[in-house]
């Protein structure tokens, strides 16, 4: 889904460049509360600015076309993505 935006520096309308799942919780990038806002990944949209080549950041909006599944782990409850091997909170195999 991509959003009209413009950029904060030049003013160019910025390109929709990919969506990429970003791993939070294991590299600490937050915690306390962001733990438990954020279910171990994070889909983020990045856009990039073709004039000055700024790049930004933003969280998918609505959800419904968030392609992945989401499962929930057997032993410790939590919500994690269904291609996940593992459980990236408790590491049980589900
Ligand atoms: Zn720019
Ligand atoms: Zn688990």
């Amino acid at each position: 889904m991509e959003r009209e935006l413009n950029c904060l520096r030049c003013g160019e309308r910025m390109r929709y460049a990919r969506r990429e799942k970003i791993q939070l919780g294991e590299t600490g990038w937050f915690s306390g509360d962001w733990g438990n806002l954020m279910a171990g990944a994070m889909e983020v949209d990045f856009y990039c600015c073709p004039a000055c080549g700024k790049i930004e950041l933003f969280q998918p909006r609505g959800g419904e076309d968030n392609g992945l599944p989401q499962k929930v782990c057997p032993l410790c409850g939590k919500e994690i993505d269904f291609d996940y091997p593992k459980c990236p909170y408790c590491k049980s195999p589900c």
